[in-house]
């Protein structure tokens, strides 16, 4: 069988797209290899009637609507590998699978990884976040830590995260990323600065109490935002000769389309780390269906 669209990634991005794709009466399968970015946090927040959800649910209750659209299909796999044909695209799973497609959307969203610091892991998701606007407000009033090794995360997240704590510490763990003005604006608005190794991070069960430093007395926190570092969960983009947009993400038009024909991209691996939401992404993948099925009906009429 050769499918309408070959969907890679089913997060709110590609779970969205489905819908819509099943809606419109297309033949759709959906690889998922269930490693969402969301994972490791236990409430996901800012989506209308879904506000502090539990990313898990929230694919289930997707997987639930989809449901009712017969012509969607689910496989739990990994794709390997992507390419075109003649007129159409195979894709190989991790178990040697293969399918073919009259278009593919990737919708494989990013992986991260976290500074160098013991145990930094335990902390993410629970008190130490990525992106205020999904979890400051659990963290309104607190006393904050930024921990970035990067310029970009230290001169704006501590301006943003001050909307939600005016207790903030940033802590670029032994990096000296900050300029003098920028340590002089800090310093007018009460924001310490902390340029010395972290040690370690202290507290339980994922809730940070302390910070001690190898050569600066500790700090009480009680959360805060982490800078990370992302990739791409995939090549596949690469792979088939995608574009990339500044931020270094797929670069799309507003139907998801990339510039390889036939081929669309939604979801973090189209925003990367800005504006990075389950509401947008999962907005992206259903602007993506109508660009898709658009372009099935054209060829039909062609
Ligand atoms: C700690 C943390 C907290 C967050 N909190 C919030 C919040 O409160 N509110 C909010 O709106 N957003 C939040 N986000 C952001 C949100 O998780 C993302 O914006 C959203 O999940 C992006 O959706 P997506 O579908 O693009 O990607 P993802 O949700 O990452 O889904 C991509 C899917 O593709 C699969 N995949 C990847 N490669 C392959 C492959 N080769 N083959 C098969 N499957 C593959 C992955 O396993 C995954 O299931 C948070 C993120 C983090 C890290």
């Amino acid at each position: 069988m050769i499918f309408d669209c070959a969907i890679i990634g089913g997060g709110p991005a590609g779970l969205s797209a489905a819908l819509v794709l099943g809606r419109a009466r297309r033949h759709v399968v959906v690889f998922d290899d269930d490693k969402p970015r969301n994972a490791v946090t236990q409430h996901s927040h800012g989506f209308l009637t879904r506000d502090g959800v539990q990313p898990a649910e929230f694919r289930a209750l997707g997987r639930q609507d989809i449901a009712a659209y017969p012509s969607v299909a689910f496989h739990a796999a990994r794709i390997e590998s992507a390419r075109k044909l003649e007129t159409t695209f195979e894709v190989v799973t991790d178990s040697g699978e293969i399918f073919e497609s009259r278009t593919l959307l990737l919708t494989t969203g990013i992986q991260e990884t976290l500074p160098a610091i013991d145990g930094i892991y335990d902390y993410y998701g629970k008190s130490l976040f990525n992106c205020p606007y999904c979890d400051g407000w659990e963290l309104r009033d607190q006393p904050l830590v930024i921990i970035t090794e990067q310029e970009m995360g230290a001169s704006h997240v501590p301006q943003l995260l001050y909307n939600w704590s005016q207790d903030i510490v940033v802590c670029t763990n032994g990096h000296h990323i900050l300029k003098e003005e920028q340590k002089l604006f800090f310093e007018k608005y009460g924001i310490q600065v902390v340029e010395e190794k972290i040690a370690a991070l202290v507290g339980q069960s994922g809730q940070l109490e302390r910070i001690e430093f190898v050569n600066h007395p500790g700090i009480e926190r009680t959360g805060g935002i982490v800078g990370v570092q992302w990739r791409h969960a995939t090549t596949l983009g690469q792979d088939l000769g995608c574009a990339t947009n500044a931020m270094g993400g797929i670069a799309v038009d507003e139907q998801g389309r990339t510039n390889i024909k036939g081929v669309y991209a939604a979801g973090d691996t189209v925003t990367i780390l800005m504006q990075a939401q389950v509401l947008l992404a999962s907005a992206s993948g259903s602007k993506a269906a109508f660009g898709i099925t658009n372009e099935l009906i054209s060829s039909y009429f062609a």
